[in-house]
């Protein structure tokens, strides 16, 4: 009897021992259960913030990343009923929504955006905290986000500066909407992961494009220097090649005037030597040929000294067509002589342009002589005329193209033609197209020279017209 108590003692003792024990296994159970699904979560979150900071590295524009931000975290943090993200627009001081999840992005004010972004770091804030910090925000900002933010007010919140070292750029605010998932302590690590993740690829994306600004100024500045460089060696030339030119008139000038006096004598010695002469004298025949020869070095002095002598020719509305025109029948038996066949193509509405004709003239001729010499064996002489006009606003220029089939010019002379005295010719003077391009020059107009040795010449003289 004693035994069977003893017994049952027993057993119920047992029993409750193996209740405990299932209610420890059970226990142990949920909190295995507990754990893997943290695991779960843990793992699922890092793997999402490892695809996010792949995302975020690709990225080539800031919006691009502010949109994957917000859509990412309102996906990584369950119970997020908005998700905000604000810039700091560093030239007025002010916090900017650049993009937003959960709510439509015209929400305004900033909410809890002004303190997320003095935090030292992210920061949760849940029940009495969220309310104090609600309390600081502006009433009209809380209106605003009542009416987007589904299930105001939120249960909990996080809150993330952005910034880059010392920098703030701005701030990441999450609104947790759904009291069944209340923002956790452990999702502090994580929006803090993603709002660094942000702040280095925002960064990153502004620095570079800041060096391609800078790269492009300094591409910029390059070229600008280098223009105003060449401008200044074409100037310095030009202006070498002007003082040359003004020696040369000067010289030439006095020179002209020293030989007009003796020529006059000696011209007017021949007048009285001839005045004496008998009628058949055999010395007439010499008489006449020395002073036919004194009269030729007269005609010389006369052209030099009109040739340098600063025109006082009138400017005038000039055709450059019928200058070209004129000049070629200038020319029309030298070149019938050097087998040399011309043919002008002009442009029949070119506008009159103020001009000195003489001096253009002097200049086409020029270069259409120089065309002649350069094909002793014959060839074709193309002279163009064409209006030009690059952009409606670009000042309108006259193009005058004159082209020979002749010998060409070796690449070392180009740079030299338009020195005074450079010539290649056993007769030639090198002044022809020195002052050429002293007229067109002080025409306002350019002169340039291309050549393919053996294949020809093209001399180009634009015009600006000017009424
Ligand atoms: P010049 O005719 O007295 O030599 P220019 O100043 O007129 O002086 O010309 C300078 C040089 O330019 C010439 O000696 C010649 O070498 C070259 N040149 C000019 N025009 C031509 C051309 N159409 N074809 C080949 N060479 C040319
Ligand atoms: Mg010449």
């Amino acid at each position: 009897m004693g035994e069977q108590e003893n017994m049952r003692a027993y057993i119920l003792e047992l029993e409750g021992r193996l209740r405990a024990a299932e209610a420890r296994a059970e226990a142990v159970e949920r909190e295995a259960e507990l754990q893997q699904s943290r695991a779960i979560e843990l793992s699922a979150r890092l793997s999402a913030i490892l695809s996010i900071s792949a995302a975020l590295l690709i990225s080539r524009d800031v919006d691009a990343i502010v949109q994957l931000v917000v859509r990412e975290a309102a996906s990584l943090f369950p119970g997020t009923s908005a998700a905000h993200l604000f810039l700091l627009d560093t030239e007025n001081d002010t916090l900017i929504l650049r993009a937003a999840a959960g709510v439509s992005e015209r929400v305004s004010g900033r909410g809890l955006a002004d303190m997320a972004i003095l935090a030292p770091r992210s920061m949760l804030l849940v029940g009495p905290q969220l309310e104090i910090a609600l309390a600081e925000v502006d009433e009209e900002e809380i209106a605003s986000l009542r009416s987007h933010i589904p299930g105001w007010p939120p249960y909990s919140a996080l809150l993330a500066p952005l910034r880059v070292e010392s920098t703030r750029m701005g701030a990441i605010v999450l609104y947790g909407g759904v009291s069944a998932h209340l923002y956790h302590p452990r999702d502090i690590p994580f929006i803090q992961a993603l709002a660094d993740l942000t702040a280095v690829a925002i960064d990153e994306v502004l620095q570079r494009a800041r060096a391609a600004a800078l790269q492009r100024d300094l591409a910029i500045t390059q070229s600008l220097h280098a223009e105003a460089q060449a401008r200044l060696n074409t100037a310095q030339a030009q202006l070498l090649q002007s003082a040359k030119l003004a020696a040369v008139g000067e010289l030439s000038a006095s020179v002209a005037h020293e030989i007009n006096n003796p020529l006059y004598a000696a011209r007017n010695s021949l007048y009285l030597v001839e005045q004496d002469l008998a009628p058949d004298a055999p010395q007439r025949s010499f008489l006449a040929i020395a002073q036919q020869e004194l009269g030729r070095i007269a005609r010389i002095i006369t052209r030099m000294r009109d040739f340098y002598r600063p025109t006082r020719a009138e400017l005038a509305a000039t055709s450059i067509n019928t200058i070209l025109r004129e000049t070629l029948e200038l020319v029309q038996t030298h070149l019938r002589h050097g087998h040399i066949h011309a043919v002008a193509t002009l442009e029949p509405d070119l506008p009159a342009t103020i001009a000195h004709a003489d001096q253009l003239r002097q200049v086409f001729l020029n270069i259409i002589l120089n065309a002649c010499d350069a094909m002793p064996r014959g060839g074709d002489l193309r002279v163009t005329t064409q209006m030009l006009q690059a952009r409606p606003e670009a000042p309108a220029t006259i193009g005058v193209y004159i082209v020979d089939t002749g010998v060409g010019i070796a690449p070392e002379h180009l740079p030299h033609l338009f020195e005074p005295f450079y010539t290649t010719k056993a007769q030639g003077t090198g002044l022809g197209l020195a002052i050429s391009a002293h007229i067109v020059t002080q025409h306002g107009g350019r002169i340039t020279v291309e050549s393919a040795p053996g294949q020809g010449t093209t001399f180009t003289i634009l015009l600006p017209v000017s009424q």
